[in-house]
């Protein structure tokens, strides 16, 4: 390890955990606080929004909308800045972590650093929105770099700045980013998780935001946190829209060895699990549970994936009652990709299980065997939908009773539905691109080029729901306007 080298990682959407791991494998590695970026995130959207719904007949932006939004990202970015001034100056990288975010974002902030740092730092860009099939649209980028690989790449090329060739780094040339290659998959170990800080003894924090500040408050004893992934990371359901992918691997030993050697007296763990599809393979994750429960008094699980049909398999299901029978967990929350009611709707949206359409027989199975899991204090859930390219009042209605039906369940379920994203190299990419609505601003990557967009890599039909669902009673709302206007797509 070089202890020379150091990096700030800044996570643009989704969560650090590449960062986390880059201490593991070697690259000091700064985190900028999510919680800050992500409040300011959430107005860059908005400000996106405004951007581009102020196209003018001309093809220009308002030039009002324009300075307002790089006026609001250079006030929060020169706070940002002066707040970790030192770190700034020390490290060798800036590295930004793209998941979730608009390509113009992206651009915004990376021309912003690259006006601002002092070279010979170098910005890089790296994530899941940078793939071959977006490549084309990242010239724009202001960076030193595009990791195209695994964390492996920019590991690599941070240990080993003096090699010219790194797999998986996309090098800035006059003619856009050059390289090759995508770098190798991870596997991770005992040491790396604790070196990582991905399995920790910490006190819990609350993060308080008033009109002036953020307050940081801490408890007074220690949890065990851990962030469990890697353990099976392969979904074999192969819906035509996912475009969920993972190159890091661990076990079930490595997370329980980890957890026992920063376990000393504290008597509470909080366990989130990141894999796709848990309940495909529950022995694993039952093991580490297992040894969570008899080590701690009391055991919180904070995210952990249900498929619903997967829930009815024998093992799943008595996984599943295990956990909610044993008196050490005390809270249990979890997403339940519930997507849709009727097979109708599976169909447009590519909704499969082990490779096949889900049925109306599995899908009202589903339903049943929903109500029945959410029917339990220890649990929190939320839940999921997906609108199809073709809806008809019908099946938004029959979302509408379902979701009321849940609701009146318990009270700690949360709902939200949003359009079906075509991630570029999908199923769902294939069949629809004629219909797609070009998440590139300037480019044309399908037929229509729509001043409209979210997410950088993602298309979306053209339905006005990005003004976010984050709470029932407006996906309540919105469900019964669509429905009012019978909508339907084709
Ligand atoms: S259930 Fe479908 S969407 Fe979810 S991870 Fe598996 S293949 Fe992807």
């Amino acid at each position: 390890m070089s202890s020379d080298i150091s990096n700030i990682g800044i996570p643009l959407g989704g969560h650090g955990l590449p960062f986390n791991l880059m201490n593991g494998f070697g690259v000091p590695t700064k985190m900028i606080h999510p919680h800050f970026l992500k409040r300011s995130f959430l107005l860059f959207n908005g400000l996106e929004l405004a951007y581009l719904e102020s196209r003018e007949p001309n093809g220009r932006y308002h030039p009002g909308v324009v300075n307002e939004i790089y006026g609001y990202i250079n006030k929060e970015m020169d706070g940002l800045l002066s707040a970790y001034d030192k770190d700034f100056s020390d490290s060798q990288f800036i590295t930004i972590s793209a998941c979730d975010c608009s390509c113009t974002t992206l651009s915004w902030l990376t021309q912003y650093l690259a006006e601002r740092v002092e070279k010979p730092k170098l910005i890089g860009v790296g994530g899941p929105l940078v793939r071959k099939e977006t490549l084309p649209y990242l010239n724009d980028i202001n960076a030193d770099f595009l990791n195209m690989g695994d964390l492996s790449s920019f590991v690599n090329y941070a240990k080993n700045t003096g090699i010219k060739e790194i797999p998986g780094i996309y090098k800035k040339r006059k003619h856009g980013f050059e390289g090759f290659g995508t770098g190798s998959p991870q596997v991770i170990n005992k040491d790396i998780l604790v070196k990582s800080n991905i399995v920790l003894s910490s006190p819990e924090t609350e993060i308080e935001e008033t009109k002036d500040s953020i307050i940081v408050n801490k408890s007074n004893e220690n949890y065990i946190f851990a962030k469990i992934f890697g353990i099976e990371s392969k979904c074999p359901n192969n819906c035509g829209y996912c475009a969920s992918k993972s190159n890091i691997t661990s076990s079930t030993e490595a997370y329980i060895n980890a957890i026992k050697s920063v376990h000393t007296d504290e008597k509470k763990a909080v366990l989130s699990f990141y894999d796709n599809n848990p309940l495909m393979a529950p022995g694993k994750y039952k093991e580490i549970l297992d040894s969570v429960c008899e080590a701690f008094d009391s055991v919180f699980i904070t995210s952990f994936y249900v498929d619903p049909t997967a829930l009815l398999n024998k093992d799943a299901k008595k996984f599943m009652d295990s956990l909610l029978k044993n008196d050490k967990i005390e809270k249990f929350t979890m997403f339940i990709g519930r997507e849709c009611c009727d097979e109708k709707t599976a169909f447009y949206l590519g909704r499969n299980y082990f490779g096949k359409r889900r049925t109306q027989k599995m899908l009202d199975k589903e339903n049943q065997s929903i109500k029945t899991l959410i029917n339990n204090e220890k649990i929190a859930a939320h839940i999921p939908y997906i609108l199809a390219p073709v809806e008809t009042q019908e099946t938004i209605g029959n979302r509408l009773t379902e979701i009321d039906e849940l609701l009146k369940i318990n009270d700690a379920v949360s709902v939200t539905v949003q359009t079906l994203k075509a991630n570029a190299g999908t199923e769902a990419y294939k069949k629809y691109e004629p219909y797609l609505i070009s998440p590139f601003p300037g480019y044309t990557v399908s037929n229509i080029e729509v001043p409209f967009f979210r997410s950088f890599e993602r298309s979306y039909f053209e339905v006005g729901l990005d003004k976010n669902l984050n709470n029932n009673e407006n996906t309540i709302k919105l469900l019964e306007d669509l429905r009012d206007q019978n909508f339907g797509r084709f």
